[in-house]
């Protein structure tokens, strides 16, 4: 009785009203979406750092003090048929960005002995296509799989777009996929603003075909593509709902020619505000700040971690640079941070997480 009375308190200060949301968390609790959308409405710079601490405090609750990291190679790059309005990939628009068909084996030996030497868990197959169909091309993607998992250099995971055909999530599953990357972007209200040439629909879609294979879910969106915060709020409890293992934050660079462009980026501190109120709706899960890092958040960086991040993205992104692993790695050295994880398979907590996904 005296609980709900506290519950539905109505004059507690910003302050108190996180502090209790943040200890039903760490009690095991969730929050409500309307307590969400209010977490994500806090502007005052003292309330976003104390939103912050009770991040942390649920991130090294749920997730200790290990980092999971991973980085990616573009298998297949630009000339893409989708209108994603942020891509410097896709053929609609005039960038820079290079072009070229499915590489060889060689370039992925290099990157999965390049992930070894920095200690990275996984390496993300990803390709500038719609998606993936029964064929030669899928036969030649699994043949990389096959050989990077018998390696044992790094996990190899993936992110090579639309899955419509069940069949085509099983062979990735069998030729040794082990998680997949296909995000949601953003709302299921704001994604007709991102892109046109596909549904959201398709992407849930694909989504259900990779788990019903056996495959983790790593989906997350980009945040500054001129969404609102209910639109985050909204991207963080699909996620939820769909059951994603890993939660990949990225936040807009707007690249030149595309027609995000001339967006203004989103300030640090509404950065990490976010990537706090991500923690709090999805306690567990992994979160991982992904492209748009170094840009964004300069020498905020390290405060990824308070806000609640659990992974980190290192090495180069598919159009972009980041700042070399190195001094990624000593980031996390002074922070007390592990990053030493299981490198040929997902670790005990993320084996929990499954268990925990599993109630929901
Ligand atoms: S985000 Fe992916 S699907 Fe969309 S245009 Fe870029 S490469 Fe194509």
């Amino acid at each position: 009785m005296l609980s709900t009375m506290i519950e539905t308190q109505v004059d507690e200060s910003t302050a108190a009203r996180i502090a209790r949301l943040a200890k039903r968390v760490l009690g095991g609790g969730e929050i409500t979406r309307a307590e969400a959308r209010f977490l994500f409405a806090i502007e005052d710079s003292a309330d976003i750092f104390d939103l912050l601490s009770w991040a942390n405090r649920i991130r090294v609750q749920f997730k200790g003090n290990k980092i999971h990291l991973c980085s990616i190679i573009n298998v297949k790059a630009g000339g893409c048929s989708e209108n994603c309005r942020f891509c410097a990939q896709s053929a609609s628009y005039q960038t820079d960005s290079p072009r070229y068909g499915l590489v060889e084996a060689e370039p992925l030996r290099a990157a999965a002995d390049e992930a070894k030497a920095n200690g990275v868990t996984a390496l993300g197959l990803v390709a500038a296509w719609r998606g993936l169909e029964e064929g030669p091309v899928l036969d030649e993607i699994c043949g990389h799989f096959q050989e990077l998992k018998n390696s044992g250099k790094a996990r190899p995971d993936a992110s090579l777009g639309i899955i419509k055909n069940q069949r085509v999530a099983d062979r990735l599953k069998e030729a040794g996929c082990e998680c997949y990357n296909h995000n949601l972007e953003s709302s299921r209200r704001f994604f007709p603003e991102v892109c046109t040439t596909h549904t959201y629909e398709e992407r849930v879609q694909t989504i259900h075909h990779l788990k019903n294979a056996g495959i983790k879910i790593c989906s997350g969106g980009i945040l500054g593509m001129g969404e609102t915060r209910e639109d985050r709020c909204d991207l963080a409890f699909s996620l939820k709902e769909i059951g994603a293992h890993v939660i990949p934050l990225n936040f807009l660079n707007p690249m030149a020619g595309t027609p995000f462009e001339k967006l203004e980026p989103l300030p640090p501190m509404e950065i990490l505000k976010s990537i706090a109120c991500f923690r709090f709706i999805l306690p567990r899960q992994e979160i991982k700040v992904a492209g748009g890092r170094t840009v964004n958040l300069r020498d905020l960086q390290s405060l990824i971690f308070m806000a609640g991040a659990s992974a980190l993205m290192v090495g180069n992104y598919l159009t972009t640079l980041n700042q070399p692993v190195e001094k990624d790695l000593q980031m996390l050295k002074d922070l007390g941070l592990d990053p030493s994880w299981d490198k040929h398979g997902f670790s005990d907590q993320e084996v929990a997480v499954e268990a925990d996904l599993a109630r929901v």
